[in-house]
């Protein structure tokens, strides 16, 4: 259901949350002509902090089917409890989402994954607040395990102490991991709780579909600075709607036969480079390991800091020279540095004869 047909994403729009039943209404008859596959609201909303404003809870629920009577949209809302499952289906919402707070706990998804048990509606996973891709991966389970047969992941970034750009920081590399794991799983970026603000919105919805992200979730507001909960990162339903229509997705691939024969030579040098680098590394090692016999021989340590500063040094100049930014430079020159190490250490060991 939430997969990208061709170039076609799954679009995923609403407001954070469901405050009054003209908002939730200004928003889907906002939204109705712009393609949205679900409209969003949050009903129960998980507040970092007791005080805040924490949902309409069920008195919200017959709007969201008014917006599906009046509009013909499908609606979908987060939920952290057996109770809110329960309710969310009397009243007809379409597709449900286990929010970030609740992921990270595996007794809240076991409980919303027992509520589920006979009834496949589908169900979108939020990352966990934490970069824990193993606990994305267990609630992932655990919701099809209990027989949800269309299932999703949302991406929305995850939390830190530091203050960066970002309100969520996006590690991609964990979503990339994800998709390795599980390749057919459909993935949604949530543009919106990475960013925290209107301004990057769609720059962060376009490096995911630079990625193949199948979708997107994006907060809609008809009057955002006046939003009862994450005001900053909500746009207008025309904002989002030029945000859509400028945003380029791409095909994972294409069967033009002159575009299939180039990147088959452009991947065909890679895989020679590749197997040059593999050359080089196996015999890099084993100099290594010479040189750990001649240390031992010698009675010589295998550190010498001295000469790890000079390796870093001129690795750091040849790589700036060939157009490598440092921080990748001394990544790979670090693994190096210690796998020569290790080979050194064994070499050094003492024999043990049994
Ligand atoms: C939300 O979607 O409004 C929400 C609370 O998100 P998250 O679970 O990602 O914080
Ligand atoms: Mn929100």
């Amino acid at each position: 259901m939430f997969k990208k047909q061709d170039t076609r994403p799954f679009l995923i729009a609403g407001p954070c949350s469901a405050e009054t039943e003209e908002q939730v209404m200004a928003t889907a008859h906002g939204l109705a002509d712009s393609g949205i596959d679900l409209f969003r609201a949050g009903v129960w909303k998980p507040r970092t902090k007791p005080g805040g404003f924490e949902g309409k809870g069920v008195e919200a629920l017959p709007w969201l089917r008014r917006v599906k009577q009046e509009t013909g949209l499908k609606t979908t809302i987060e939920v952290a409890t057996a109770n809110q499952v329960y309710e969310a289906l009397k009243h007809g919402v379409d597709v449900l989402w286990v929010g970030a707070r609740t992921t990270v706990n595996p007794f809240s998804v076991q409980e919303i994954a027992d509520a589920l048990k006979g009834v496949d509606v589908p169900v979108l996973i939020k990352n966990p607040v934490n970069p824990d891709l193993e606990l994305w991966l267990g609630a992932i389970e655990r919701i099809s395990n209990a027989g949800v047969t269309q299932i999703g992941a949302i991406h929305r970034g995850f939390s830190s102490f530091t203050k960066t750009k970002f309100r969520n920081a996006p590690y991609w590399e964990i979503p990339i991991e994800l998709r390795r794991r599980m390749p057919d799983l459909p993935i949604i970026c949530d543009n919106s709780h990475i960013c925290g603000n209107r301004h990057d919105l769609h720059e962060v919805a376009q490096q995911a579909f630079d990625l193949n992200y199948d979708g997107l979730m994006t907060e809609v507001h008809p009057t955002p600075d006046e939003a009862w909960s994450d005001a900053k990162q909500q746009i207008v339903p025309l904002v989002y709607k030029e945000m859509i229509k400028n945003l380029i997705v791409r095909s994972e691939t294409s069967d033009n036969p002159e575009f299939i024969e180039h990147i088959e030579q452009l991947r065909h040098k890679i895989d020679e480079i590749d197997l040059e680098l593999f050359n080089l590394l196996g015999r890099r090692m084993r100099i290594a390991e010479d040189i750990g016999r001649y240390k031992h021989r010698n009675n010589i340590a295998i550190l010498q800091t001295a000469r790890w500063n000079e390796i870093l040094e001129k690795g750091l100049e040849q790589g700036r020279a060939r157009g490598l930014n440092d921080e990748f430079t001394e990544l790979w020159l670090t693994a190096i540095h210690k796998e020569s190490i290790q080979r050194q250490q064994t070499v050094m060991a003492p024999k043990t004869t049994a």
